[in-house]
C-alpha cells in the first residue's frame, strides 16, 4: 500500500498532502495574521515571544536565522528586532502567496538587507551545510508530510553548536480546559474562519491537523532520532502549545 499521511482528519496519500496544505495556505494567506490574533485570542504573541528568548539573537556579533515555514514573517521579525545590528534572517517557506504577505511587511518595517526570503520545501532546503546559527519553525512542522526529512535538513544547516527551536500545538493537559479547547476549536474557530476569511475548510483543517500532531514526547523523540542532542521541551498555556528545542552539538 502507498504511504499516506495525516491531512487533518483524513488520510491521503503522502505525494498528495503537501499539495492539500498549500491551497489551505493560499486560501488563508492575505487574513492569515488577523486570524491569528482572532483565533488565539492574541496569545500567538506571547508563544512566539517565548520562542524568540530561547533563541536568544546576540546584539554584538553576527547571527544568521533560518525561519522555516516562516509565512507572513512573524517570527523573523521578532528576532531581528532583539538581535543585534548583524542579525539576519531568512523565512523560507513553501507558499508564494505567504512569502509576498511577508516580502510587504518586511517593506513597511524598512528591513532592508537584515530579512531575505526563499520559497522553498522544508524537506530540501536550498542552503549549504552548517550556515545558520538557530534554526526555528512556528505552528509549521505539522503540515509538512514527512516530518523526519524536514528535522534532518534543519540539523544539517545548523552550525555546531546551533540550536533547533520549535512551536507547535500539543495536547492539553489541564482537566476542564481540555473540554473548552476541543469546543472552541471545533466550533468557534471555523466560524471565525468562514466569517473573517470566508473559509470554514481550511480552518477546520488546521484544528484537525493539530489533533493528528504527535504528542511532545513521541516528537522530542523524532528530534533525538534526527541527531539533536539535549533535547528538551516545555508547555506553555496548559499545554495548548509547546516550545521544543534541540542542539546541533
Ligand atoms: N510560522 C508562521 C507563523 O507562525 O505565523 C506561519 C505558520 S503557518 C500555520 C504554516 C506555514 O507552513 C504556512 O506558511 C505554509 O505555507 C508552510 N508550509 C507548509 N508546508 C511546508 C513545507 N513543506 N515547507 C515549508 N513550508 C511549509
Amino acid at each position: 500500500m502507498a504511504d499516506t499521511a495525516h491531512f487533518g482528519s483524513r488520510q491521503v496519500p503522502l505525494e498528495a498532502k503537501q499539495a492539500m496544505v498549500d491551497d489551505v495556505f493560499h486560501s488563508v494567506a492575505r487574513r492569515y495574521d488577523l486570524m491569528n490574533d482572532l483565533m488565539s485570542l492574541g496569545l500567538h504573541r506571547a508563544w512566539k515571544d517565548a520562542l524568540v528568548t530561547a533563541v536568544n539573537p546576540p546584539k554584538d556579533r553576527a547571527f544568521f536565522l533560518l525561519d522555516l515555514a516562516g509565512g507572513t514573517g512573524d517570527v523573523a521579525f521578532r528576532v531581528l528586532k532583539h538581535g543585534g545590528a548583524a542579525t539576519r534572517a531568512t523565512v523560507c517557506d513553501i507558499n508564494a502567496g505567504m512569502l509576498e504577505v511577508g516580502r510587504e511587511r518586511a517593506a513597511a518595517l524598512a528591513l532592508g538587507e537584515a530579512i531575505a526570503f526563499a520559497e522553498a520545501n522544508a524537506e530540501a532546503l536550498p542552503f549549504a551545510d552548517r550556515s545558520f546559527d538557530a534554526v526555528t519553525i512556528a505552528f509549521g512542522i505539522r503540515n509538512v508530510p514527512r516530518i523526519d526529512r524536514a528535522l534532518a535538513e534543519a540539523f544539517r544547516v545548523l552550525k555546531i553548536g546551533g540550536r533547533f527551536v520549535c512551536l507547535e500545538f500539543s495536547g492539553v493537559d489541564v482537566p476542564g480546559l481540555d473540554r473548552l479547547y476541543d469546543f472552541y476549536s471545533f466550533n468557534v474557530i471555523p466560524a471565525l474562519g468562514r466569517m473573517v476569511a470566508g473559509d470554514a475548510e481550511s480552518y477546520r483543517y488546521l484544528v484537525e491537523s493539530i489533533r493528528r500532531f504527535p504528542d511532545r514526547q513521541a516528537f522530542a523523540a523524532m528530534l533525538r532520532a534526527a541527531g539533536f542532542a539535549r533535547v528538551s521541551f516545555h508547555s506553555m498555556t496548559g499545554g495548548i502549545v509547546a516550545l521544543h528545542s534541540g542542539w546541533r552539538l
